[in-house]
């Protein structure tokens, strides 16, 4: 494929972030995006801005990432377009106000109804790794809802940034859609500014100054966070499944992923079998090498790559597989670290990279006992074992979410929803949930004047009521 041309990223003046913000509030308080017909008009002209610029799109994650086209096109280009028709077939139904279920016979008479309601002006925040799906899946959220909508994508993958701004920027309303380009200040302009929803993809750190500003001006969140995400494979386990799959999750995307494993708790008589088949998938993968590989990404930036390989100089682990890097290039092969310390930063901290740690244990017991000591709420667990073992971790811990015998299957359905728990982020977002994020079920009740009579009971004076009601 030849190399299309680029926008560069520019950040958006702080000063005109107000002058932003009031554009939105008032396009949304003129009720511009409330129509059906409008929304999806918007939805489908961004399912076209996609398609025709999907040369560019895959280009700029290369550029950012080094992500190959395929899995670009797979995780990024496609998954948008399918969500879009996705939303675009079920909108009128979503959106269709609904008569209330549930209500006692004495309140029938009122025909409660939930109107579906959009939010209003709404900020996405997106994170870098996956940066098309991560911001414009919550964008097609908004505006399937009715809101008008600011995107901020991530400085840190600025190729996609640029050419989401221009493709939104070309294509969808000015008015109601647009997209602020920046970092800490940028953001913190946007975040001086009262929306009437955050949606925030990225690290908890962030999470928690998201979650602050939000809170002094009463505005909902919805916070999607890190992960450190255990796996569990017992010794019942198929070890080549659970070797090619584990190391195909960690192999995507450079292992820059929330979702995940951050660490491998596995019986330890069954280790060696494992660590084989590993080796075995790595070549299977990479027949000439991963390094020599188109298949293979390329961690973000200078400092991530720092991060990670500061991860791994003061591992009290063994490198078991791997361990090469590149500064230069930012590679990073995957590489199996066998840690026993449970305080090791590689199993307490997210290594957002393509660090393989695994964690002999004697007994499923000690396996769920550790998964629930390192981290409580991950985003995700990863079962392999027998039916009884992968219902007893099921059973035994917390996450937003599980795939048994695979890593993170559950969160690549575009339709299904998706979201954290605890400190791993709270709401969900993708299919119908990502309209409901930004919906509001406004509740309402018509009592007719015929019931008068009747609701004279509710009225004083009180005495001899008591009985009656
Ligand atoms: P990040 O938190 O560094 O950045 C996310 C966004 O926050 C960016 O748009 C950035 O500009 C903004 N930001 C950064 N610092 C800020 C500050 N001080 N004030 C205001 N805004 C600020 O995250 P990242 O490096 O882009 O992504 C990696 C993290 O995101 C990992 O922890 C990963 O697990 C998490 N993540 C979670 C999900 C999920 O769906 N749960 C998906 C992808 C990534």
């Amino acid at each position: 494929m030849s190399s299309p041309a680029l926008p560069e990223l520019a950040h958006t003046p702080v000063g005109h972030i107000p002058v932003i913000h009031s554009t939105l509030v008032r396009s949304f308080a003129a009720h511009l995006t409330r129509p059906l017909s409008f929304r999806l008009t918007q939805l489908r002209k961004l399912y076209w801005a996609i398609k025709d610029h999907e040369k560019e799109l895959l280009e700029a994650c290369k550029r950012d990432l080094g992500k190959p086209y395929y899995e670009t096109y797979l995780t990024e280009i496609n998954w948008c377009l399918n969500d879009i028709i996705f939303v675009c077939k079920n909108l009128e139904s979503w959106a269709r106000e609904e008569k209330a279920k549930d209500i006692p016979l004495m309140h029938a008479v009122t025909r409660p109804k939930i109107r579906k309601e959009p939010l209003g002006a709404v900020l996405v925040i997106g994170a870098f790794n996956f940066p098309y799906q991560l911001s414009l899946g919550p964008l097609v959220g908004a505006i399937a809802a009715g809101c008008t909508a600011v995107l901020k994508p991530s400085e840190n993958a600025p190729y996609a940034a640029a050419m989401m701004q221009r493709i939104i920027a070309e294509r969808l309303d000015s008015s109601a859609y647009t997209v602020v380009q920046g970092a800490i200040p940028e953001t913190t302009a946007l975040l001086d500014c009262k929306w009437d929803k955050i949606f925030y993809t990225g690290s908890a750190t962030v999470g928690t100054i998201i979650s602050k500003k939000a809170a002094e001006t009463l505005t909902p969140v919805t916070l999607e966070l890190g992960g450190r995400n255990p796996a569990i494979v017992t010794r019942n386990a198929d070890m080549r499944l659970a070797a090619r799959r584990l190391l195909w999750t960690k192999h995507m995307n450079a292992g820059q992923i929330c979702v995940s494993q951050n660490y491998i708790l596995i019986d330890k008589e069954v280790l060696p079998t494992f660590l084989e088949q590993l080796k075995v998938a790595i070549k299977d993968f990479y027949p000439n090498g991963v390094r020599e590989s188109e298949d293979y990404g390329r961690i973000v930036n200078e400092k991530q790559w720092q991060r990670i390989k500061k991860m791994l100089d003061s591992t009290s682990g063994k490198i078991l597989i791997g361990g090469t890097m590149d500064a230069e290039t930012k590679y990073l092969e995957p590489t199996v670290v066998e840690v026993t310390d449970p305080n090791d930063s590689l199993l307490t901290e997210e290594s957002f990279g393509p660090l393989i740690p695994v964690v002999p244990v004697s007994d499923l017991d000690e396996a769920i006992r550790l998964a629930n000591t390192i981290h409580a709420t991950p985003l995700g667990i990863y079962p392999f074992g027998s039916k009884a073992e992968v219902s007893k971790i099921l059973d035994s811990t917390r996450s937003g979410g599980a795939s048994i015998n695979d890593g993170f299957y559950h969160a690549s359905i575009s339709t299904l929803e998706f979201g954290g728990v605890g400190d791993s982020g709270s709401g969900s977002y993708r299919g119908k949930a990502s309209f409901d994020a930004f919906t509001h079920r406004r509740v309402v009740t018509s009592t007719p004047g015929w019931v008068e009579g009747l609701l004279s009971i509710r009225y004083p004076p009180y005495k001899g009521k008591m009985e009656k009601v």
